[in-house]
Order: structure tokens, then sequence, then C-alpha cells
């Protein structure tokens, strides 16, 4: 069903078009999402769901189902030649850091399909068969155009479908006017090409493959296991379901050249001889290429770019999916906030700076590991097959590695204090930092549990947090603007989050500190509210 009178309409229902238009209609925003494609991906891309991701989807009691329909696993195995040559384990890698402490496997089509069940929960379906033609931007509205496709289905890169696209209007098209528009239309985004905005980056001469199989062998043990030899990349992810693994892999570039399409056949004797599996089924194989580009704008006056359709990079790391839903979430927040009058307009302007920052980070950083990955100089051989799988292993019981390593792979570093939205500091905490977690207290009263401060995050709105005493003034300023305010009781877990005591921390919808500070100046705090326009959801 079409939804009447829209405010945001979203193009495209990959992962980040989902999450931004559930995130929106939970902050009561009216989205029409649409989508050329018949039917949700049934080719997983995306596997790893980074404790980020799930800690914002925790903000709208996404995140258990995610969990128990996920695989997590603890250790990583380095394979050379056939022989398993170092096991690296990492447990609870972020233990303390984030309520989702561990490396989490959920693959992309059935989290796009749980994605899309819980809007459906919400009363809104993705209108499929429908594909952005085009659009004009007039000012106060944009004016899009949309055209009936008939549902051709997409590539395993995603990306436009076959037609929808052109630029003349056709027959049977459909305009909506709508006062905002999400491209979350992936790599081949129409909304970035009528805006003109530049893709710039490359291709890697690389063709990767992808086999989902059923198999028995070592490599089946619930880990994930990494052969280093040769200059090209194979891994194999654990999958729920007993003997359940997916091989991701580089095709050999004397095979890539031989003929199209390649079959499972053209590399199973290679994976075989490195990983010593005995594959008995494969379920799914598919060929891809990998672009590592960066768009370069996220906005143009009412159209925003999101997702693959602003980024796009290597997967290794696992991290394209996850910046994807991270742009969604901070997207979404701001275009609920201005639609509903409870933010000066120039709030908008803050969502490209903070993430195409990031965006650009981490193209060049995925394109860094990944040159080294694939590299065939004997340097980068000698660095693979001697040195990694000798430091790993130790390196992996240092606490200090393995914060790094959570911290850096989770996305739970990813900040905003270079963001206008961002200001003060207290003990360790900046403006634009997340906000540190501090696990829940098991030892309080009657061996009670009481939840921990991500709790209050679930409101989706704007809140002040007390760490210790609630100075004077802080309450009075909270109560005139109808803002949230919890006070946590002072303990040392809260020190051991980088937080001291006393500290008064002004958080964003998206579970970002907005304001740190220790209490003493209140008006900052007025200034700050008085500067952006905010208003709570709760006052409306
Ligand atoms: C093999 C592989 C492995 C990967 N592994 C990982 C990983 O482990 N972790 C990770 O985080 N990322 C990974 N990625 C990247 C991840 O798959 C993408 O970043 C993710 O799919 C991007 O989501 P998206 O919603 O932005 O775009 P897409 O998934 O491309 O979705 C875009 C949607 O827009 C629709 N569309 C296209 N044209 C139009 C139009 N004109 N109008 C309306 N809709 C339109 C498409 O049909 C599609 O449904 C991997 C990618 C590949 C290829």
């Amino acid at each position: 069903m079409t939804t009447r009178d829209p405010q945001v309409l979203v193009a495209g229902a990959g992962p980040t078009g989902l999450v931004l238009a559930l995130f929106l209609t939970h902050q009561g925003i009216r989205v029409r999402i649409i989508d050329p494609v018949a039917e949700p991906g049934t080719t997983s891309r995306a596997l790893a769901v980074q404790a980020r991701t799930l800690e914002l989807y925790r903000q709208i009691g996404l995140a258990d189902a995610v969990v128990e329909r996920a695989n997590t696993f603890a250790a990583v195995n380095l394979w050379v030649a056939g022989k398993r040559i170092a096991h690296v384990a990492f447990g609870k890698l972020g233990e303390g850091m984030s309520p989702f402490p561990y490396m989490t496997i959920f693959p992309q089509d059935e989290h796009e399909r749980l994605l899309t069940q819980r809007l459906a929960d919400l009363g809104v379906e993705v209108e499929r068969g429908t594909a952005l033609a085009g659009f004009e931007d007039l000012g106060d509205r944009i004016r899009a155009r949309l055209r009936r496709t008939g549902g051709a289905t997409g590539g395993a890169t995603g990306g436009a479908t076959g037609g929808a696209t052109g630029g003349a209007t056709g027959a049977g098209d459909e305009f909506c006017e709508v006062p905002y528009l999400a491209g979350c239309d992936g790599a081949r985004s129409v909304v970035r090409e009528t805006l003109g905005i530049t893709f710039l980056g490359g291709t890697y001469d690389q063709m990767f493959y992808v086999a989902d199989t059923e198999a028995s062998g070592p490599v089946t043990d619930g880990d994930l296991h990494v052969a280093l030899d040769v200059s090209d990349f194979l891994a194999a992810f654990p999958m729920k379901g007993a003997g359940r693994v997916r091989l991701v892999g580089m095709v050999r570039p004397d095979v890539a050249m031989q003929h199209t399409p390649l079959q499972w056949s053209d590399i199973s004797q290679r994976v075989v001889e490195r990983l010593k599996i005995t594959v008995e089924r494969v379920n799914w194989f598919s060929t891809y290429r990998v672009h590592h580009r960066v768009a370069g704008k996220f906005r143009q006056g009412r159209a925003f770019l999101l997702g693959d359709a602003g980024h796009i990079h290597s997967p290794v790391g696992g991290q394209g999916m996850n910046t994807g839903i991270g742009d969604a979430v901070n997207l979404s927040w701001k275009l609920a906030a201005v639609l509903d009058g409870r933010a000066n307009v120039r709030l908008l302007d803050t969502y490209e700076p903070e993430r195409i920052a990031f965006a650009r980070r981490l193209v060049s950083t995925t394109d860094t590991v990944f040159s080294f990955v694939t590299s065939s100089t004997p340097i980068a051989r000698w660095v693979r097959l001697s040195v990694v799988p000798r430091i790993l292993p130790p390196l992996a019981a240092l606490d200090w590695a393995r914060r790094f390593l959570f911290r850096t792979v989770s996305q739970i570093a990813l900040q905003y204090r270079a963001s206008r939205l961002s200001a003060g500091a207290a003990g360790g905490v900046h403006g634009g930092d997340r906000l540190p977690w501090v696990p829940p207290d098991t030892g309080a009263v009657n061996g009670a549990t009481t939840g921990d401060n991500y709790t209050p995050l679930t409101s989706l709105d704007w809140q002040m947090h007390v760490y210790g005493d609630l100075p004077p003034g802080v309450g009075a300023i909270c109560s005139a603007r109808g803002l949230a305010l919890h006070v946590f009781p002072w303990r040392p877990a809260m020190q051991a989050a980088g937080i001291d005591p006393g500290t008064c921390l002004l958080v964003r919808p998206d579970g970002y500190v907005a304001v740190a500070g220790d209490g003493a100046s209140p008006e900052k705090l007025e200034r700050y509210l008085n500067e952006w326009e905010l208003r709570s959801r709760v006052k409306g």
C-alpha cells in the first residue's frame, strides 16, 4: 500500500534504505520506500554486522532478533599450503566496551528480510517493481518521477536495473512530491547521477567469488579460517547450521580471463587444496568485482546520498553495509527533527561532513589493507607468511591490542568531534564521541541488575546524562526544555569507561555525545539548545 502524503521518499530497499525507513517510521515520519526489484535479494553479500550497528539496532528493539539469528565466532585460524599454522583466539574481544562484544555474522539476504518484516509490522510496505526514474528539486520540495519496472532482478552488486532509469518521461510514469529524497539506490545511484555528483575512484583488477557451501573438514568448526599463502584472498566464514560455510576468495587472473561465467568447478580444486575442505554441496556461487569510490557530495538541496550510493570499497573488514546503516541512522533523526519543527533546518547541513569524512577514511584504509593482502611482492609475502602467523597469536592475547582491534573493526571508535554539532570535553569524553558504554550494575541492591546507560537511548530523543551528583541548574534547564534527565549514581565502572565523576553529557538521539562538560555552566547548555533550536520529541 502506498503511504499517503509521504515526507521522505526512500529510493532503494537495500539495507541502507530499509534501516532509514525503519528509523524514520519509529520517529513518526511518513515514508515511501521503492525498489525496482520484485523480490528482496537472495544473494548474500555482507556477512559481518558490527557491534556499533547492533547498538543502534538496540535503540529500536531490533538487536536481539539479529543476535538470535546470527552466528558469532571467537577465533581466527591462519592456513598456509593446506596446514593450519596459527589459531588466534579472540573470545569476547570487546568485553566491557560494548553490550555486543563479539564478531557477528548474519547474511545480508536474511538481514534484509528481517528489516523488511519489521517495516511491514509498522505498516510500511516496500513498493517493489517501482524505480526512481528521475527528479527535480523545486526548492521547497522534490518532484520525483517513478516508473513501474515489472521487477527485473538485480545483480550481485545491486544497483539500478535495466530500462527503469531512462531520462525521458515514460507513458506510465507517476509523479510523487515530497519534502526530502533519500538516495539509497546503490552503486549506480540514479539520485547521484541526476545531481551530476562525481563518484571518483577505481575498480580493482581482481575478480572475487563467493560460494555458499555445505561442507565437512576442519574449517567447519565454527571459527573463521583465512588462507595466507599466495597473493590472493581466501576465507571460510562460519554460517548458522551444521557444516554451512561461506567461501570468499579471489579468482586467479589466468582463470578469470578464461571464460565467463565462471563455475564453482573453475576454482574448487584450489580451495580444497588450501583449506582441506570437502565440499558436499554448493548452494550458491557468484563472482564479482570490487570498486573503491566516494561521491563528491552526500547532499544537494533536498536530496541525500547514503550507503553504496555514496561510498563503495573492498569488503575487507566487513564495513560497507555497516557504514550505510550508520549513514541512515545519522540522517534519520536529523530529518525527523527538521520535519517535526524540533530543530533548525541547519541541522541537515551536519549530515554530509559527519559521514563523508568517515567514508573517505574507510575507502583509503580498506584500500591499503586490500593492497597488502593481495600484493605479490616478496616483502608482502614475507610479512604474510612469516610475520603475521608469528605475531598475531601473542598480540591477540594482549589487552590493548584486543581493544584496539575491536574498537577499529566494530565502528565503536567512529566519532564526530570535528562536527559543528559537537562541543566541550569532560575527562576522556569529548563532544562528538559515541556515548561510552557503562555495563549494568550486577551487584545492585538485593543482587538485582540495574540497566546500563544505553537503556534510555530507546527513546530516540535528546537526553541529559549526569554521572554522579547532579550539579545545580542542570535539572531546571532539563525540565524547562522537556529534556529527559538521567542521573546515574557514581560507580567505578564509569571511570573504566572514561567518564569522570560529575560528568554531564547532552546525548543526541543516535547515542553520540553532543555536549560534554562538568555542568558548572548550565548557560552553555542553554545556548547550545537555542543555537540549534532543539526541542525534545516528548514536549513536541
Ligand atoms: C561480495 C560482497 C561481500 C560484502 N561483504 C560485506 C561485509 O561483510 N560487511 C559489510 O558491511 N559490507 C559488505 N559488503 C558491502 C555491502 O553488500 C554493501 O555495502 C551493501 O549492500 C550496501 O547497501 P545499500 O543499501 O547501500 O545498497 P544496495 O544493497 O546496493 O541496495 C540498493 C538498492 O537500491 C535499489 N535501486 C537501484 N536503482 C534504483 C532506483 N532507480 N530506484 C529505486 N531503487 C533502486 C536496488 O535494487 C537495491 O535494492 C559486501 C559486498 C559484496 C559485493
